[in-house]
């Protein structure tokens, strides 16, 4: 491909920030190509320059050193034709709702009778239908947020970022807001030739974009480059799906093995059936948190015991349990974070849901569990069964407390519920 089929550009991008014993790197010889028609998705750790990124590709902030070229050419100042949605939007108090979207729109001299029509269009198609004449001190968080997005859309960018766009919104105004903007793009109904949105969220990563570009920091670097081929509308409980969702956690939590010699097979099948660590999920939380501010997210295992007042034994166990979920691995007597780890660390309790559900989805245990589950008329079955069968490979007591496990971290993932009362579990209903 010639050097000018690109739409956008960086070569050996660098981001220096501070000065004297502060100056640090940022980016370092970053470079990166979008080309038209792509819908690229960029994951990492907070701090590995994912917005500095976005802000120096949008021309809004040059880089330190290296160079930005927009359809071949030097960038030099903000790009007219691209726009940044952020996670929070600042709008104009003193304009209505409407007139916050037409505002760019008039800047560019766009006719009233054009900016009016494309303003109604989009704030019916965020959801806003109503609000129109509304302030922005009447909106809610969510709402404010669609007001952000409809006014990004309307001047209709060749080049699209969003900057953790969804993160503030509740699930289902996110939902709708990933539906619209899919449905825009996918059916060529904006003239925008590229996206590239900052996520945390693997899931929508991989239901959004057909690349998914993911950093490591200190610097600020690519660690993967992944296409994603599957055709719009993508369904996330299709097979196929699901797959490039596992083989991008994988990456992400660098592992090596095959799954099946990593993770053991399920109860009642040939082969071991690897138990859950006894840990609950806090404890467990609490050490990737302590990892994720440690310097390279290390640490010497031995200790770990003094600095998070554990005994050895359940240390050991939560470094199981880590190790089983693709958070941390270890080297050398040390225990590091995955980029998975990382992203978990750093994710909001939604986001911290969502990919421990993905992980313990694919333990054989689970696997099985949710299966046996799904079998019944009434997707529940008490206690005493989902035991003995356990009993084919747990002796009785550890059977107990794989069980007592397996509801507590189903329970945590939402896959699974558990009345005590009538010592009855549940498949919750989008599991
Ligand atoms: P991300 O969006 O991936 O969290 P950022 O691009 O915001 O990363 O930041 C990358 C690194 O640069 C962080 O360590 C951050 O603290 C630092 N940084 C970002 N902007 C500035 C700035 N204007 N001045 C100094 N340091 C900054
Ligand atoms: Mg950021």
């Amino acid at each position: 491909m010639s050097e000018n089929s690109y739409l956008m550009e960086l070569k050996n991008v660098s981001q220096v920030y501070g000065s004297g014993d502060r100056r640090f790197t940022a980016i370092k010889d970053f470079n990166f190509t979008l080309s038209e028609g792509e819908f690229a998705a960029l994951l990492g750790p907070t701090g590995c320059g994912k917005s500095t990124l976005l802000r120096i590709i949008t021309g809004l902030q040059p880089p330190t050193s290296g160079r930005v070229l927009y359809r071949g050419k030097n960038l030099s100042g903000v790009n007219p034709h691209a726009t940044i949605v952020f996670q929070t939007f600042a709008l104009f108090p003193w304009l209505t709702v409407q007139e916050n979207v037409e505002v760019a729109l008039r800047a560019r001299g766009v006719p009233a009778k054009v900016r009016s029509a494309r303003a109604l269009d989009l704030l019916d198609r965020v959801g806003l239908d109503g609000f129109e004449t509304a302030y922005p001190r009447e909106l809610s968080g969510g709402m404010l947020q669609k007001v952000g997005f409809a006014r990004a859309m309307a001047v209709e960018p060749e080049l699209l970022c969003l900057d953790e766009p969804f993160s503030a919104l509740d699930v289902l105004s996110a939902e709708a807001l990933r539906g619209e903007l899919l449905e825009l793009w996918t059916h060529g109904k904006i003239p925008t030739r590229a996206i590239l949105i900052v996520t945390h969220n693997i899931e929508e990563a991989v239901f959004m974009a057909d690349r998914i570009v993911v950093m490591e920091k200190d610097p600020g670097r690519v660690i993967l480059d992944l296409k994603v081929e599957l055709p719009h509308p993508r369904q996330r409980k299709h097979s196929q799906f699901l797959e490039v969702v596992d083989r991008v956690y994988a990456i992400l939590a660098g592992q090596t093995q095959p799954e099946h010699v990593e993770l053991g097979t399920a109860p009642g099948e040939p082969g071991r059936t690897r138990g859950l660590p006894h840990i609950t999920i806090n404890d467990l939380t609490g050490m990737l948190e302590h990892l994720n501010d440690m310097p390279a997210h290390r640490a010497d295992i031995y200790r770990l015991v003094d600095e998070l007042k554990i005994n050895s034994d359940y240390l050991l166990s939560l470094i199981e349990a880590a190790e089983l979920l693709g958070f941390s691995t270890i080297a050398h007597g040390d225990i590091y974070l995955t980029v998975l780890g990382e992203t978990f660390a750093e994710a909001g309790i939604l986001g911290r849901k969502g990919i421990f559900a993905a992980r313990i989805r694919r333990l054989p245990l689970f696997k099985w569990l949710t299966a046996l589950l799904k079998a019944t008329d009434k997707k529940q079955l008490e206690w005493d069964v989902v035991q003995t069968a356990l009993e084919l490979e747990f002796h009785e007591e550890e059977a107990e407390r794989q069980l007592d496990t397996a509801i507590d971290w189903g329970r945590y993932a939402e896959i699974i519920s558990y009345d005590d009362s009538s010592q009855v579990l549940y498949l919750e209903p989008a599991a």
